[in-house]
């Protein structure tokens, strides 16, 4: 079930911590104790009408603690004013304790939403991993640090698999600064299905949802780890995406363990890692493809962005950046180099003016580089694509 569709019924009043308190003093936990008694809740976020905060227990125990969560939800919900109430079930492990094969994070999301998913064991690293229904390929787009261009380049990635005939959606998983409003210029709410899904919103032909359209960026940004990955799987899974070819997640930059978490638990085929040419950013670019290596998804290419600057007025190309870096570390790493995107005016204000430039000057030069892109990146996922 989707728990933020509330948030489209109610108008926000403001709710404060000491209610959400109260109200789950009436909810107890599996040996009967009171919840706020019981030294399992995080910090409550209560921010204008949203709710969020996770329950902390055992992995162990957290089949039990499940209907704790959602009787705590439920009582959440019912508070006059809350528009939204997310609380996760998250395990925590132990101290000393052997990390279970492939979880890196000290605190990893323990099915908090889907408890009756039985294709694989509980415990499984695969649990989570379950295909999305009717999209052949989903892929990440992730840095190892913000303000790279990532954002620029999953949208423009996405339309230009458009471009090449595939059906795409862009997921905009960047729960810390969400840009997709910005770059199609969407703001309204998403209707809901008959069956309560959230209907993606459609703009240049793509299925699009972001965090954006559901929260502000100001409540967006208090979010905890667990909550990240109770977020995304809800925007994943309990969205009508339709029938895709290809759902390009933005993920959200860095590679800490709500990225590593989210890596893990997103049923990715493979993943584009955007750099600058800075030494810096190829360090974090780096990072960024030890951790999808570390969970086994296939790095499908580095771009290098801003990879070299050039003049509006005249044409003229500047290595500005002392550029190729992003190219020379793909071919020692043993992964594809997917191309070079100039730092130019024309990307950044068509971006910003929520007309990115493949759709906006399809016939430019930028368009063609994108296109480019993503043909090998279509090339890649043939497979997957085929078989779906
Ligand atoms: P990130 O998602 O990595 O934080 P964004 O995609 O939001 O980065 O880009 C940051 C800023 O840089 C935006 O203003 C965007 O328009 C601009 N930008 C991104 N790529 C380019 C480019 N190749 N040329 C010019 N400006 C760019």
């Amino acid at each position: 079930m989707w728990r933020v569709l509330n948030f489209f019924r109610r108008r926000a009043v403001s709710v404060t911590q000491q209610q959400v308190i109260e109200a789950l003093k009436r909810v107890r936990s599996p040996r009967g104790v009171a919840l706020p008694d019981a030294g399992v809740l995080s910090p409550i976020t209560a921010n204008d009408g949203k709710v969020f905060f996770s329950i902390n227990v055992e992995a162990s125990e957290a089949r039990a603690w499940e209907d704790t969560r959602a009787k705590a939800e439920a009582a959440v919900r019912a508070i006059p004013g809350v528009t939204m109430a997310m609380i996760a079930l998250t395990a925590e492990r132990k101290a000393g304790a052997a990390a279970p094969p492939q979880r890196q994070g000290g605190v990893q999301p323990v099915a908090a939403h889907r408890p009756h998913q039985h294709q694989h064991p509980a415990d499984s690293p695969m649990s989570k991993q379950a295909a999305i229904p009717g999209i052949a390929a989903v892929i990440a787009v992730a840095s190892g640090k913000g303000g790279v261009g990532k954002s620029t380049t999953a949208i423009n990635l996405a339309l230009g698999l458009r471009d090449l005939g595939l059906k795409v959606g862009l997921l905009d998983a960047d729960i810390y600064g969400p840009s997709v409003p910005r770059l199609t210029g969407l703001q309204e709410k998403p209707q809901l299905t008959p069956e309560k899904k959230m209907i993606p919103l459609s703009r240049f032909g793509l299925a699009i949802m972001s965090i954006g359209f559901l929260v502000d960026e100001d409540s967006a940004l208090v979010w905890r780890g667990p909550m990240v990955m109770s977020a995304i799987n809800q925007m994943l899974r309990d969205v009508a995406w339709g029938t895709l070819d290809v759902l390009v997640v933005d993920m959200p930059p860095g590679t800490g363990d709500a990225q590593l978490t989210l890596a893990q638990n997103v049923p990715l085929k493979g993943a584009v890692i955007v750099s600058t040419p800075q030494d810096l950013s190829l360090i974090d670019a780096r990072r960024g493809l030890a951790m999808f290596r570390k969970v086994n998804v296939p790095v499908l290419g580095i771009i290098e962005n801003m990879s070299y600057f050039q003049c509006p007025q005249c044409g003229t190309r500047s290595d500005i950046f002392g550029h190729g870096g992003a190219r020379h570390e793909a071919e020692r790493l043993g992964v594809p180099f997917l191309g070079e995107i100039p730092l130019h005016m024309d990307i950044r204000s068509t971006s910003d003016a929520g007309n990115p430039v493949v759709e906006s000057e399809p016939n430019g030069p930028h368009a063609a580089i994108y296109r480019t892109i993503a043909s090998s990146v279509r090339d890649q996922l043939k497979g997957a694509i085929a078989a779906a």
